[in-house]
């Protein structure tokens, strides 16, 4: 018998035959679509003609079209709906494509062929998309060393092999430092302020360790508490130097010499591949592109938002001062920002919960695409889901009949409610992208996965407000993916900039503030009494809440970031490195035990090197956006009709290109400023 995931799916649009698939299937179906693929790449590779954008380029990023599909099925379910078995499977795939991606990768007979048709690309009448497709596929070889000669391949090799080994290392040693630290109380006194439920996990890990009384450790939901809660100052300061000590007491976990490690290894690995440093090496993939771009983009953010957390500091001093406090330190912070917040709006989620029932807020979200891109959502019993609760809709052009050629745009799985075998968080993905083909637009399969309360017999599935903007964040993913309409699968939808991708989803959450349409859908499930417009403004106004003083962190952590990843940076010591570097957006004395750089693993373990400031860079993108509709109406059909532009390109043209043509400008620091402080 054949393995149904070798073939086309005999389903209606092809989608994943869930009900038929077996964890069985997976191992023999991988092992033979890797094989499959590798054969077609020997095709391209041996092929007796001399290279062409055809058969080179063109059919390398057609290559593995099935693999793709099961890939995306496999790891989508270990995510939403995973099991033992398919952990089992993943332990032993993950190697496999790993291998063949670097197969590839590594096949310098390909390369020169690819290089053939750069190198004559004058040569050619290609298109925009064709030219980014070339552009793209070149340099993804280049910047793997493919240019360099086999001593510096090697060399790379080695650097690459470090790199991974340090920072894993690092995160092991932020981990096991974490860990290590612990603060036991036995007097309740101690703990004044902090409420009855966080105590009772501080017993519970108190017993844990056959200790009596209190433990507190350095675990964010252990720690964050003593720092937001506790009247006693001896406490706060004492937690919020041993966590900020962490990697950075000369330890056996100490990160110090770790980060110059890294730092000169990262160095090393732009200068081998021809960059003058690793920021440049890695800004060149970005839409910021350069370090100076994003260096100027973060002094200017730094300018005009100092004053406004100089005022935040400000009004939490005259609360200090009324405790006896002259000169406020960081870790005052969260316990003022706390008090104040209390006297200034005290409300919590569960008061709004009433007013948001998923399905009037998914109800929202469909009728806001039909309202801008002319989208209509149907439900649909035709297609096969891998669990019960997922939700499957056929989404169609408006006004056009389902049997209409064309209309069909994507398939849409909605999987909201947490079970087990489901990781935590919400995101959006895919189970098919979408690309042309031989003339045939094949159309994505978009799904939206998020971990939102389950109904009851009495009470509908209910959402926080925070859950309201996470829906419209995943689903402006999803519209990013349901719009692509693009030539090639790995430049359409979401395969954009990684400071780009977040523009769809985070410009979608900014209806969510819009009070007219905010009162089309927030109505109590009970009463049907529409959200008040003090409750309203409660949102409002905490959403903004001690902003100027976050904007500031977040631009010190992107401030360091891209100086430790500049032109010929030398790391002598940390402490003093990173005190000269943040100056500039410390708000609050400057501790000598602690640093920051030492735990920073956004940047020295995970991926965001060189790539912390796109945090603020997609905020402005998404404020900036916001604000044009703002200006001609929050509907406004032209705006709506460019924006869809802008979406359905995917990754075929250069972001800042394709924002100039929606915007008719950069985006401006200005309206993010002035969503953020008014
Ligand atoms: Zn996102």
């Amino acid at each position: 018998m054949t393995n149904l995931l070798l073939q086309k799916f005999n389903t209606q649009y092809n989608s994943a035959p869930f009900a038929e698939i077996k964890e069985e299937h997976y191992l023999p179906a991988f092992k033979e679509l890797i094989d499959k693929s590798l054969q077609e790449i020997e095709e391209i590779t041996h092929n007796p003609e001399t290279p062409t954008f055809e058969n080179t380029i063109e059919a390398l990023a057609y290559s593995g079209e099935q693999l793709d599909v099961v890939s995306s099925i496999f790891f989508n379910l270990n995510s939403a709906e995973t099991n033992d078995e398919i952990q089992q499977i993943a332990q032993e795939v993950s190697p496999l494509l790993t291998e063949f991606a670097s197969k590839i990768s590594q096949n310098e007979q390909l390369f020169s062929r690819i290089k053939k048709v750069y190198d004559e690309k004058d040569h050619y009448t290609l298109n925009e998309e064709q030219k980014m497709l070339l552009e793209e596929t070149y340099k993804g070889f280049v910047r793997n060393g493919a240019l360099l000669n086999d001593e510096k391949k090697e060399q790379l090799k080695n650097i690459n092999i470090e790199l991974s080994k340090k920072s894993l290392q690092f995160g092991q040693n932020v981990l096991a430092a974490t860990n290590q630290y612990y603060k036991h109380l036995t007097n309740k006194d101690d703990l004044a302020g902090i409420p009855e439920a966080i105590l009772a996990q501080y017993e519970e890990e108190a017993k844990e360790r056959n200790l009596e009384g209190y433990v507190i450790t350095l675990q964010f939901p252990s720690l964050l508490p003593v720092l937001t809660y506790a009247e006693n100052r001896e406490l706060r300061k004492e937690l919020a130097i041993a966590n900020g000590k962490k990697s950075f007491d000369g330890g056996e976990f100490d990160n110090q010499n770790l980060i110059k490690e890294l730092v000169k290894l990262r160095q090393e690995k732009a200068q081998l591949l021809g960059y003058k440093s690793f920021a440049d090496y890695v800004l060149e993939e970005r839409m910021a592109k350069s370090p100076q771009k994003v260096l100027e983009f973060l002094n200017e953010l730094l300018t005009k938002a100092k004053p406004f957390a100089q005022k935040d500091v400000e009004e939490l001093s005259v609360l200090a001062k009324a405790d006896g406090i002259t000169e406020m330190q960081s870790y005052d912070h969260a316990y003022y920002a706390e008090k104040l917040r209390k006297q200034k709006f005290d409300f919590n989620d569960e008061e709004l919960k009433p007013y948001f029932q998923l399905d009037k807020v998914q109800e929202a979200v469909f009728g806001l695409a039909g309202k801008l891109f002319g989208l209509e959502f149907v439900e649909t019993s035709d297609i096969q889901k891998y669990h019960t609760d997922v939700k499957t809709y056929e989404v169609l052009e408006v006004g056009s009949q389902k049997s209409e050629d064309g209309s069909f745009k994507a398939l849409l799985y909605a999987d909201y409610h947490p079970r087990k075998g489901k990781r935590a968080g919400a995101w959006m993905t895919s189970f098919k992208n979408q690309y042309i083909k031989n003339g045939e637009n094949h159309r994505p399969h978009i799904s939206v996965v998020c971990n939102f309360t389950k109904p009851t017999s009495e009470t509908p599935s209910l959402l926080t407000f925070n859950e309201v903007t996470t829906l419209f964040h995943e689903f402006g993913h999803a519209l990013h993916g349901v719009l692509a309409n693009t030539q090639y699968p790995n430049l359409s939808g979401t395969s954009v900039k990684w400071d780009f991708v977040e523009l769809p989803s985070q410009f979608l959450e900014n209806y969510c503030y819009e009070p007219e349409f905010l009162k089309t859908f927030a109505k109590h499930y009970q009463t049907g009494e529409v959200l008040p417009d003090e409750k309203i403004q409660k949102i409002e106004d905490s959403k903004n809440f001690m902003e100027g003083y976050q904007t500031l962190r977040q631009l010190s952590f992107g401030i360091l970031d891209m100086s430790y990843h500049a032109e010929n940076v030398k790391v002598e010591d940390v402490k003093t490195f990173e005190t000269e570097t943040i100056k500039a957006t410390q708000v609050y004395p400057t501790l000598s035990e602690t640093a920051v750089s030492t735990s920073f693993s956004h940047i020295f373990q995970g991926g965001y090197s060189a790539g912390y400031y796109s945090y603020k860079w997609a905020e402005v993108l998404d404020a900036d956006a916001f604000q044009y509709f703002k200006e001609n109406g929050i509907f406004n059909p032209e705006i709506a009709a460019k924006y869809k532009v802008l979406l359905s390109s995917g990754g075929t043209k250069d972001p800042m290109e394709l924002y100039k043509n929606f915007r008719g400008s950069e985006p401006k620091v200005e309206s993010l400023l002035k969503r953020a402080f008014g």
